[in-house]
């Protein structure tokens, strides 16, 4: 048993991390790191409070840290994170929830998603869309994705936070499902160019799923363009499209939109000030 204080093991645990993080991320790993450890939250471990650590606790310590210094995501070495106030599992399966996919769904939500909502999901992965908006609204939901493993990670979440969803395997870019008269299709698919990976973080391109991430630099839009024409079959009129873009790919994306039966098409931006979504709205028929 090893007495510390919380303050003296956080200034430990960010500069241990501090040979591969910035420094205020390996702070912040850091104290996520003790409070999975000890239950003691960010805000309480600036203080000096006195904390027993086990010699189970000690090599659990040097397991999350090997596994921290491969440059192993935080999210996947834990085995959780928060989305939207809510704990989803996440491991090599499928993307780790990211803040611009929280802000999605908060957009969503303050537009006024409702109980009587029909939603499609489409490339659900972790679920952290589907599951959240279903949790939040009480909508029904519909959650697709091509891989069987992110779908199993998926309906796990689903049953751990409680929320009914209906999953679906099955590679959009192909099948035609069979349903109709949705309220919203919405969608985070993968979107980064290929060429895009070389500028990438290590942490993201050796241990997060690739087919979740990458898109040919010749075919980049290719989910949104099969979405653009899904959901004009799929949606109600008045129905709703919101999507997730690559920053550099908002107008391209919003160009795909701008046949005669689309309307009040947009870019929203996220809060790093980037072209993060795009919304569009089916016309009524009348
Ligand atoms: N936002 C993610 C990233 O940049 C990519 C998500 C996606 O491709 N849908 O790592």
């Amino acid at each position: 048993m090893r007495v510390t204080t919380t303050n003296i093991l956080r200034k430990k645990f960010s500069s241990n991390l501090g040979s591969i993080y910035e420094p205020r991320e390996a702070g912040k790993i850091a104290s996520i790191v003790i409070e999975h450890l000890f239950g003691i939250p960010g805000t309480s471990q600036l203080l000096h409070k006195e904390i027993n650590i086990s010699t189970e606790q000690e090599l659990t310590i040097n397991k999350i840290f090997n596994r921290l210094l491969k440059h192993e995501p935080i999210q996947y070495v834990l085995g959780y994170t928060e989305f939207y106030g809510h704990q989803f599992q996440t491991d090599a399966r499928a993307l780790i929830p990211r803040p611009e996919t929280e802000e999605l769904v908060h957009y969503m939500l303050t537009l006024g998603v409702s109980h009587n909502s029909r939603i499609l999901d489409i490339g659900t992965g972790t679920g952290c869309i589907g599951i959240t908006l279903a949790l939040e609204a009480g909508c029904k939901v519909f959650a697709v994705d091509v891989d069987t493993d992110a779908l199993a990670l998926a309906r796990e979440n689903a049953a751990s936070l409680g929320a009914e969803i209906e999953f679906i395997q099955a590679d959009m870019l192909t099948t035609q499902l069979n349903i109709s008269s949705l309220d919203i299709i919405v969608s985070n698919p993968p979107y980064v160019p290929e060429p895009s990976k070389a500028s990438m973080d290590t942490r993201v391109i050796d241990f997060e799923p690739p087919q979740a991430l990458f898109v040919s630099e010749q075919n980049p839009l290719i989910f949104y363009q099969r979405i653009a024409n899904l959901a004009a079959e799929y949606l109600a009129p008045g129905g709703q499209v919101f999507l997730e873009i690559f920053h550099l790919s908002g107008p391209a994306v919003m160009s795909l939109f701008q046949g005669p039966q689309w309307s009040q098409v947009l870019i929203k931006k996220d809060l790093q000030g980037k072209d993060r979504m795009v919304k569009a709205v089916l016309k009524s028929s009348d």
